[in-house]
C-alpha cells in the first residue's frame, strides 16, 4: 500500500492498541510472531461483515468495528475460549481519516476490555467489508462443542432474544417503538456483548454450547443435529426484555426464535449440573428427533413466518 496510507494503518491500528506480552512482533513487519501458551490449545474463528448484509448503510464507524469483533469474540466465548490475537482485513472505497479513527476508536474499546492485542492485517480498496479473525487458547479436551448434548439436558440462554432483530426492524421503521427502546434495541443490534465470561464459566457444566448469530431455532438446530437429539422449546419462557415485552407477542416471540444477531449463548446441562451463570431455562433435550415449540396451554407454536418442521 502507499506510504501515506501505511502511515494511518500505523497510526489508527498500531500506536494506539495494547500489545500483549505473549506478542513478540505486532503489525509492521510480513507476518506477526506470537508465544502460544504451553499445552494450551489454540481456537481460532473468523468473521466477514459486509455493509447492507451484515449492518445497514449509516451504521457508524466505530459501531461496525465493534460489532466485527464481537462477533468473533462471540465465537470464541461459544467454545469457552479466552481470546488473545486478532487480525484485520479491512476493505473500503477510500482512504478517510476521519471514518478510520472512529472505526479504530470502536475496535480500540472492545479489544482493550476483552484484553485482545492486534496483531496485522491487510488493508484494500473496494465495497466496505470488514473481516476479523480471532486466536483464543482453551486447555485441551475442555473447548465445548456442539455435538455432546444428551437427552434429558436442560436447555439455557443467555441475556434476552430477539432484540437484534426488533432493533433492525425499527431502524427499517417496520415497527414503531419509544425512543428509549428503540436506542436499547438499536444497542443489542450494534454492539452486542460477547459472552466471554459465561463461556468460560460453562466448561465442565455445559454439555453443547453454541452462539445464537442466525436466530435460536435455526442454531439450536446446528446443536440437535451435531448431537443427534431432539428438543422441546417451551416458548412462554424464553426471555425477553421489555423492549420485546412491548410490541405484539406473536411478533416477539418470532423475533426471539428467528431473528438473528443477539449473540448469546444457547446451551445444554446435565440434570445434576447447574449453570453459575445468569441464564434462563427454555427447555430440555429429548431423544425424539426434531423441534417441538411448545406454547403456554401445551400447544404447537404455529407461525406461517419461518418454515419449521415442528410448526403446523
Ligand atoms: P505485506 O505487503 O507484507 O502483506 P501490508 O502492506 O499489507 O504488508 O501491511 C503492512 C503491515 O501492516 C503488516 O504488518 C500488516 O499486518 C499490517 N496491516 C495492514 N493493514 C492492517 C490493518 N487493517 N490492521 C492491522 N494491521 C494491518
Ligand atoms: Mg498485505
Amino acid at each position: 500500500m502507499p506510504i501515506a496510507e501505511f502511515n494511518l494503518i500505523n497510526r489508527f491500528f498500531k500506536q494506539k492498541f495494547p500489545i500483549r506480552k505473549d506478542v513478540v512482533l505486532g503489525i509492521g513487519d510480513d507476518a506477526a510472531l506470537c508465544t502460544a501458551p504451553a499445552g494450551m490449545q489454540l481456537v481460532m474463528a473468523m468473521d466477514t461483515l459486509v455493509e447492507a448484509v451484515h449492518f445497514p448503510i449509516n451504521t457508524k464507524p466505530e459501531d461496525i468495528a465493534y460489532k466485527a469483533l464481537a462477533v468473533n469474540l462471540s465465537d470464541l466465548a461459544a467454545m469457552g475460549a479466552t481470546p488473545a490475537w486478532m487480525t484485520l482485513a479491512l476493505t473500503c472505497p477510500k482512504v478517510d481519516e476521519v471514518w478510520l479513527r472512529r472505526f479504530s476508536q470502536g475496535l480500540l474499546e472492545l479489544a482493550t476490555a476483552a484484553e485482545i492485542s492486534l496483531i496485522g492485517g491487510d488493508t484494500t480498496r473496494g465495497s466496505l467489508t470488514v473481516t476479523i479473525q480471532v486466536t483464543g487458547f482453551v486447555e485441551p479436551e475442555l473447548a465445548l462443542q456442539r455435538n455432546a448434548a444428551q437427552p434429558g439436558d436442560a436447555i439455557y440462554v443467555t441475556g434476552t432474544l430477539g432484540d437484534a432483530g426488533l432493533g433492525l426492524a425499527a431502524i427499517e421503521k417496520r415497527i414503531t417503538l419509544y425512543s428509549e427502546m428503540q436506542n436499547y434495541v438499536e444497542s443489542r443490534l450494534n454492539r452486542p456483548t460477547p459472552r466471554l465470561k459465561e463461556g468460560k464459566q460453562l466448561i465442565g457444566i455445559a454439555n453443547a454450547c453454541i452462539d445464537i448469530s442466525d436466530g435460536l431455532l435455526a442454531d439450536l438446530n446446528h446443536i440437535l443435529t451435531a448431537s443427534k437429539v431432539g428438543a422441546t422449546l417451551n416458548l412462554e419462557n424464553l426471555p425477553l426484555s421489555k423492549a420485546l415485552q412491548s410490541i405484539d407477542r406473536k411478533t416477539a416471540v418470532e423475533l426471539a426464535l428467528a431473528a438473528g444477531d443477539d449473540y448469546e449463548l444457547c446451551f445444554t446441562v446435565p440434570a445434576n449440573k447447574k449453570p453459575l451463570i445468569a441464564a434462563t431455562r427454555i427447555g430440555t433435550i429429548e431423544q425424539q428427533l426434531g423441534l417441538r415449540c411448545l406454547d403456554k396451554q401445551g400447544k404447537i407454536f404455529a407461525s406461517e413466518k419461518y418454515g419449521y418442521e415442528h410448526f403446523s
